[in-house]
């Protein structure tokens, strides 16, 4: 058999359709962020990135930087094993106290990202609590949706953020069995952010446990960083939450908190837990210290929320036409495969502007677009220059006026 010629088969089917996911080469400068050097054809240069999800530039913070090396000094590179053989150091669970603490939760358990965090408590809860049912909303995460289907629970999909369609969706469900409502708080491609309060509410009301995802949240949201659960003083009546390290704390990672026996209980049967080797020491050291930062300062949390305004109201002001929202996302919509490939092509090589082009199947066909992330670093020169190239695109590029 010809692998190979099956495999490209369904690479030129991607390819035909616009579907196809590329990446660009980057190389990430420390302190210099969001500024970076692209790859392209042996040469070498210059652009802003502005699809970071290094959403507050802690990933090149001197104070994160600096703990990772003490740490890497002090402890070396890896873990040496897995968390139950030989692979907890001292640092892991300095952090997981300090993220249980930021939750205001009993305990906290780390997972090598925040994929595999929703995944193996997904797929943990579902498979062994005895009948359990999860109610997943439509916009849920890739993630979410594979540790679903690996518990191989029933699953009930309610429609995105409706809470009647939640409510109506528990009422018809037996009585006595587990049910799980799975959301997360900001949906990472939309920026739209949920009904917390009615959601927990309903929840209660239906005895049902709430698995939180506040991946696009943490160290964004809440006077502490806490996400939103913090923001809207309704974490301790969410029973799991679930979060990175790996985005606004510029590290990697993910972890769950809740109860102690809930945390123990995924510790001891979550085989994407138990199998795997741990975080590096040094990953974990660098990540409580953001997290400590975030924890004591609103400066970079502020300063982004003037930067996204700022974009916000320029793009109201040129007629360029972008998702309203309440969060740090800024999508613009192109609503075209090609097309947005087109446009980020054309701000990359004319522009010096590095923005990743969303296509199906991470949003729906139809629905593509271009996602800007300002941080806090972005100036207000930075937001001048992608206006006027976003301008410059709109008035004067054919393609431009008929997705206008
Ligand atoms: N949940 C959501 C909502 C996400 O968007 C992502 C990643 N984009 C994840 C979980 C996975 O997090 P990580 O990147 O840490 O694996």
């Amino acid at each position: 058999m010809n692998f190979d010629a099956m495999f490209e088969e369904q690479l030129q089917a991607l390819k035909d359709e616009g579907n196809y996911r590329y990446f660009k080469e980057l190389e990430r400068k420390c302190g210099k962020f969001p500024r970076a050097a692209n790859h392209e054809d042996g040469q070498k240069r210059d652009v802003t990135v502005w699809c970071s999800n290094d959403y507050l530039g802690m990933g090149q913070h001197p104070s994160v930087v600096a703990a990772m090396c003490e740490a890497v000094q002090r402890t070396g590179t890896g873990a040496g094993g897995t968390r139950n053989i030989s692979g907890t150091n001292h640092d892991h669970l300095l952090l997981e106290a300090e993220l249980a603490d930021l939750h205001g939760k009993e305990a906290a358990l780390l997972f090598t990202s925040g994929y595999v965090s929703n995944w193996a408590a997904l797929s943990t809860l579902g498979s062994r609590l005895p009948d359990c049912v999860i109610l997943s909303d439509s916009g849920n995460h890739a993630s979410m949706i594979e540790g679903i289907r690996h518990s191989r629970a029933r699953k009930v999909i309610w429609q995105h953020n409706d809470v009647a369609d939640l409510e109506a969706k528990l009422a018809a469900l037996p009585a006595n069995v587990p049910k799980i409502v799975a959301f997360e708080s900001v949906y990472s491609m939309d920026g739209d952010i949920c009904p917390m309060k009615e959601i927990v509410e309903v929840a209660e009301k239906y005895g049902a446990m709430t698995y939180l995802d506040e991946v696009h949240a943490v160290g964004l949201y809440g006077p502490r960083g806490g996400g939103v659960s913090e923001r809207e003083g309704l974490a301790h009546r969410i029973t799991l939450i679930e979060g990175t390290l790996g985005k606004a704390y510029g590290v990697v990672g993910g972890y769950i908190t809740g109860s102690a026996a809930l945390c123990d209980f995924i510790r001891s049967f979550a085989s994407g837990f138990i199998f795997t080797t741990a975080l590096p020491p040094a990953v974990a050291a660098a990540a409580r210290t953001s997290i400590r930062h975030l924890k004591e300062s609103s400066d970079e949390r502020m300063q982004q929320r003037r930067q996204v305004a700022r974009l916000r109201a320029a793009l109201d002001r040129e007629g360029i036409p972008h998702m309203h929202n309440d969060s740090h996302i800024v999508p613009v919509m192109i609503k075209d495969p090609v097309k947005t490939r087109m446009l980020a092509d054309y701000l990359m090589d004319e522009w010096g502007i590095y923005v990743q082009p969303i296509n199906y199947p991470t949003v729906p066909k139809g629905t593509e677009r271009l996602r800007f992330t300002p941080s806090p670093l972005h100036t207000d020169a930075d937001i001048d220059h992608l206006v006027n190239a976003l301008r410059t695109l709109w008035r004067q590029c054919a393609i431009a006026h008929a997705v206008a």
